[in-house]
């Protein structure tokens, strides 16, 4: 690294040298704190270590670049200019925080030193400072008790949990009589301070350090070293943060909000996280320190109680928070320390919101013109609108557990929606459960970073301590989490795995329910309704004038639909899925499997006889009786779509799927068939295949048995006749599967255009259909344009395509795929998110061969990778038709086309 590359970036006095738009280098925080001291707002002042030093780190084995040392010197000296204080200086002394910051916040992953700079000299400038001995000491053994656990890794030295430390606070504490750290004299702390580090040295076999320079650099190494502890590296594994982008370090003057009564310390929202409301929100500690509101340590006080104790800094707070909002066009998450009644600003930043804060707050604003349409449909992810559609608690059966007293306590409704579940204390535990299936709520007394893998797994997440703003609530909205925070009428006892409310309890496994939208929390389990955006549009049951979530959630489709390109099918097998699709407003049937239906109630007998039939006229009796039950299902689904275009696929899978395994069952079916066990158990045993991914299916079947292939279509053109008939205009397309070249296309094709011919004469009406195919073989990607000839349509299957162009089983794959991708083998699970390189690359091939036959070649995809945002735009980005998915995900496709349009549109 050149030693002219700057590597730190200083801001105070209404100067920075950094800006918003500097993210990538200085963080969030960091790029935050720039640019609110560019803006006026008052901040601390202080420096950023980039993210590069964070790299060359990583890539030196430890090492810092050569120049950085100086850089940190002169920055220091710029902050001493500033504020007249020396670092280590025993009459003043300069204290900064050190904290990280990466370009996505990772909320508590990371580590932070605070009061950094204090020794047993400048610990006495403090208090010349302060007047205040108790605080000054007070601080000093925080300082302390962070830096053991952060820099010196105290915890790891001894057994990884417990803290020495904290034992040797709690036995102050208790030999003064008290609870609290309020307890605790002057004296005491400094008593405490002796202590910490005599175990510090016993346990280390090094002194503490006293050298200022020596804590700082310390903690910079610590905060570095944190980019790659367990939790952080769990969370980007989590939230799919690159491994490569690194942490900023923050470094910063202190102002503290525990210097006495006119001190306080908290963060707010400018809007409310949870359900989007405009409201000032937020939540703060009187003579804290910021780290104890977010830790849960004590559950700190609603914001509008602020302005009662200071209104002064609550007026400021307020201004500065719309100002902030206003600025950056974007609901704010603050952070914020008023210090002798002055207020500091520590941190602002987009502030992380459930599904349906994200919908309300985007409309909200393109209604109070601070934003358009177009920047509202980007600012919500669309994977959060499943939250949408999640249950909630059936308000009768609500009613009930009230009236039977099985309401336990109320918390603070921090993450919307209802989830019942079994009691269980431990992360790793929440993990282990659901692995067996089991749906748990995770009970804590408040929760850590480290608890993250086990509120991913938990259903819903219940706390005793802390507030809307504490790592549970936070994490838990940043997950989509049903979450009741702060419920202080709980006393969760870890080791003896119990929940007690007065006199009820419940125990490990026994079943609770919490209700994050109201904050209640209930034994037992409680019924679910569907949401209400679901009630509006499936069942009816709610009027949609009275659901505001609805009326929002229909705004936003509708602005997608605007400007989307892209269309949305669905994949749906039955007429009643088909309805769902259609009230989501899919615009088509992307896929209909055939042979679900062949597995309802007694068809399967239909199909075995069809299976087993020795020659083409037993086949065709078998599949006779079939063909009205099919035609049946075929006119449901394209009467529900209208003149919606329904692809119909035939026939796919491997025959031997129909028939039992093992050989009881096939002695049942022996016997319900009338043959005998052994025609049945050869039958069975000729029909096994090595691969039958790769063998007898998709169009190989209905080349080898063309009656079958007859039968579909006939059921399909007999049920869109008689819809002709009755005055409606379906729109079937006919779908081939595995295609792999242009004559097997060309075999089916015919097939199914004489039936349609024979059907439509004999209906005497006429038809519109398509006959194509599905494109999920690299073969049929490079002859693309050869079965173009004969494809009206094609649709990419890319699970089967993923499977064939990576040689990758789909059903086997589950195995050893996560250890591929965690170790980076593969950027994701391509059967989840389009391998763009591989697959990408093939689906590009066809789509240009494709196009060099028919120009207007109608292309989609119906493999899974339709509901995923992340392919959805690449299908947008390579010019297909629709993509098709299950019908629970036609919002999140519509959103995610509508957002690859208008990347598209700005780039
Ligand atoms: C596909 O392969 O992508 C596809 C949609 O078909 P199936 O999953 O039924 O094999
Ligand atoms: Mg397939």
């Amino acid at each position: 690294m050149p030693h002219t590359t700057k590597l730190i970036y200083s801001f105070g006095n209404g100067k920075a040298d950094g800006h918003a738009g500097k993210r990538e280098l200085l963080g969030g925080k960091g790029a935050g704190l720039h640019e609110m001291t560019r803006i006026g707002i008052p901040v601390p002042p202080g420096f950023t270590i980039t993210t590069e030093v964070c790299k060359y780190y990583y890539d030196h084995h430890h090492r810092y670049p050569n120049a950085l040392k100086a850089q940190v010197v002169a920055a220091l000296g710029r902050m001493e200019k500033i504020l007249g204080r020396r670092f280590g200086d025993g009459e003043n002394p300069l204290l900064v925080s050190v904290r990280s910051g990466a370009r996505e916040s990772m909320p508590g992953m990371m580590d932070t030193v605070l009061n950094l700079g204090l020794n047993d000299r400048t610990v006495q400038g403090l208090i010349r400072r302060t007047n205040n001995p108790r605080f000054a000491f007070d601080s000093y053994r925080r300082f302390i008790q962070m830096y053991a656990d952060v820099v010196l890794g105290i915890k790891h030295k001894v057994d990884g949990r417990s803290d020495p430390l904290e034992t040797i606070l709690d036995r102050k504490k208790t030999a003064r009589g008290g609870r609290d750290d309020t307890d605790l004299t002057a004296a005491d702390l400094e008593q405490l301070v002796a202590a910490y580090k005599a175990e510090i040295k016993s346990i280390c076999g090094r002194e503490f350090p006293e050298d200022p320079f020596d804590q700082l650099w310390g903690a910079i190494g610590a905060v570095l070293g944190s980019w790659n502890n367990d939790r952080a590296i769990a969370y980007r594994e989590l939230y799919r943060i690159p491994h490569s982008w690194g942490t900023a370090v923050n470094v910063q003057a202190m102002v503290f909000g525990n210097l006495g009564n006119d001190c306080a310390t908290g963060v707010a929202f400018t809007r409310d996280p949870a359900n989007g409301e405009k409201r000032f929100y937020g939540e703060f500690l009187i003579n804290a320190q910021g780290e104890d509101v977010v830790a849960g340590i004590r559950t700190p006080k609603p914001i509008s109680e602020l302005g009662q104790i200071m209104p002064k800094a609550e007026r400021e707070l307020q201004r500065v928070c719309r100002s902030l909002e206003k600025h950056y066009g974007e609901m704010q998450d603050v952070e914020f320390t008023i210090e002798d009644g002055k207020l500091w600003m520590l941190q602002t930043r987009t502030g992380k919101r459930t599904g349906f804060a994200a919908v309300r707050i985007a409309v909200d604003m393109v209604e109070e013109r601070i934003i358009d349409k177009k920047e509202a449909l980007q600012r919500i992810e669309p994977d959060q609108l499943n939250q949408l559609l999640r249950p909630i608690f059936d308000q009768n059966g609500k009613e009930q557990a009230h009236k039977d007293g099985r309401l336990l306590g109320k918390g603070l409704p921090a993450g919307p929606g209802a989830a019942t579940g079994r009691v269980v204390f431990h992360a790793d535990e929440a993990v282990q459960w659901k692995k067996r299936g089991e749906r748990v709520i995770l009970c804590r007394v408040e929760t850590s970073p480290d608890d993250i893998r086990g509120m991913d797994a938990a259903q819903g997440i219940l706390t005793a301590r802390g507030g809307m703003t504490s790592h549970a609530a936070l994490v838990a909205r940043q997950m989509g989490k049903v979450c009741v925070a702060g419920c202080e009428v709980l006393h969760i006892d870890y080791s003896g795995r119990t929940l007690r409310v007065d006199q009820s309890e419940l125990k490990e496994g026994d079943w609770i329910s919490i209700d994050g939208s109201t904050g209640e929390v209930f034994k037992g389990e409680i019924q679910t309704l569907p949401s209400e955006v679901l009630q509006v549009l499936l069942s009816g049951s709610l009027d949609a004038k009275k659901s505001r979530l609805y009326q929002q959630f229909a705004k936003l489709m509708k602005w997608a639909d605007d400007v989307r390109r892209l269309g949305v099918r669905t994949n749906a097998d039955q007429p009643d899925q088909a309805a769902i699709a259609k009230a989501f407003g899919s615009e088509g049937i992307g896929l209909c499997r055939t042979e679900h239906m062949f597995f309802q109630g007694d068809r399967i007998q239909a199909v075995r006889e069809m299976i087993l039939a020795d020659d083409e006229a037993g086949r065709r009796r078998a599949l006779a009786k079939l063909l009205p039950m099919q035609k049946q299902d075929f006119k449901g689904i394209l009467e529900i779509m209208g003149e919606l275009p329904v692809t119909i696929r035939t026939l796919d899978p491997p025959l031997h799927e129909f028939l039992p395994k093992h050989d009881d069952e096939i002695v049942e079916l022996a016997q319900a068939m009338g043959v005998s066990f052994e025609v049945l158990r050869d039958k069975v045993t000729v029909l096994q295949e090595f691969n039958p991914m790769l063998g007898h299916r998709g169009c190989r079947l209905g080349i080898s048995y063309p009656e079958i292939t007859e039968m579909q279509a006939q059921a399909i053109f007999e049920a869109a006749c008689e819809l002709r008939r009755e005055g409606k205009n379906p729109f079937p397309e006919i779908m081939i599967p595995l295609v792999g070249s242009r004559q097997e296309l060309h075999e089916q094709k015919i097939i199914v255009r004489q039936v349609a011919a024979a059907t439509q004469k004999a209906y005497g009406v006429k038809v519109r259909y398509l006959v194509g195919t599905m494109i999920e073989l690299p073969r049929a990607c490079m002859v693309a344009d050869e079965i173009a000839d004969e494809a009206e349509f094609f649709s990419f299957g890319t699970n089967d395509l993923t499977q064939t162009c990576l040689g990758l089983s789909r059903d086997d794959a589950g195995k050893f795929l996560p250890t591929y991708v965690l170790n980076g083998l593969l950027p994701e699970d391509p059967f989840v998110s389009i391998d763009r390189e591989g697959v990408g690359a093939l689906m590009r091939i066809a789509i240009a061969k494709g196009r060099t036959k028919r120009k207007n070649l109608e292309m989609g995809i119906c493999g899974e990778h339709g509901g995923d945002a992340k392919s959805v735009a690449f299908c947008h980005q390579i010019g297909l038709d629709y993509v098709s998915c299950s019908p629970y995900r036609v919002a999140i496709a519509k959103l995610a086309a509508a957002q690859a349009a208008l990347h598209e549109k700005n780039h």
